[in-house]
């Protein structure tokens, strides 16, 4: 098998199977390192649900994290950043959004990343709640699987705009919580999960998910009740969590 391509495929045809609600058409994508500065990404233009290897594209980190690090930025260079970062110069081209999965690659423990728009976490995505789903937490479960908090993105262009404000924020969380983040949240858009393997990724997307439908379910029930920092702080210590964690691959 030809690791870690066809890993990257299943987790990509997961997260697209359309029964998942998670991804339609050409919605989504996925990444994962090969190591210090390569990384497979998603082609642009090929669907999630039935993606093979041969729809990944291996790329250098470096053109693309060099080109989110200026401030002005054409359609011209953001171009040629995506074919010039090819390791194979026929391969097809990557998604735009290869830029912000180099980001989250390089950042520490991170080997595997997964972006969707999900129907019920995009709704409140879209709506003046967003805030308080990303921050707060509801039951243990989303810590455990989802972390103490997600990052929250405004909504910014998708390309060299998208990665520079995901890369702002997530900084901002690591100086907070010195880990990064399992759960990136993006205003008016989507979801990216991301963590060392494609077990942690589904889990963070699965129970995003689940807690987008109880958050829905108990607002409308007058709520939620969130749980108190303290409370978090302390699930997210516990040592039996801990072997929760390692036994599910999280
Ligand atoms: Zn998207």
């Amino acid at each position: 098998m030809n690791y870690p391509a066809e890993t990257l495929a299943e987790l990509s045809r997961w997260l697209g199977d359309e029964a998942r609600r998670m991804t339609i058409l050409g919605e989504g994508n996925t990444s994962a390192t090969l190591g210090t500065d390569t990384f497979l990404v998603k082609a642009s233009g090929s669907n999630l649900g039935t993606l093979t290897p041969s729809d990944l594209v291996e790329c250098r980190a470096a053109p693309l994290l060099e080109l989110i690090s200026h401030d002005q930025v054409s359609d011209d260079d953001v171009d040629s950043a995506l074919l010039r970062c090819r390791q194979n110069p026929e391969a097809k081209r990557p998604s735009v959004e290869a830029l912000f999965h180099a980001y989250l690659l390089s950042l520490p423990g991170i080997r595997f990343v997964g972006h969707t728009h999900p129907d019920s976490v995009t709704s409140i995505l879209c709506s003046p709640a967003a805030e308080d789903f990303a921050t707060r937490r509801i039951f243990p479960d989303q810590v455990v699987c989802c972390g103490p908090a997600s990052v929250l993105v405004p909504y910014a262009d998708p390309g060299v705009w998208l990665a520079q404000k995901i890369r702002e924020c997530t900084e901002a969380y690591i100086h907070v919580h010195q880990a990064p983040p399992r759960v990136i949240l993006l205003l008016n858009h989507g979801v990216i999960t991301l963590g060392p393997t494609p077990e942690s990724v589904k889990a963070a997307m699965q129970m995003t998910i689940k807690s987008a439908a109880i958050f829905m379910g108990a607002k409308s029930l007058g709520g939620p009740n969130f749980l108190t920092e303290a409370t978090i702080q302390r699930i997210a210590g516990r040592r039996d969590e801990h072997y929760r964690q390692a036994a599910l691959k999280l």
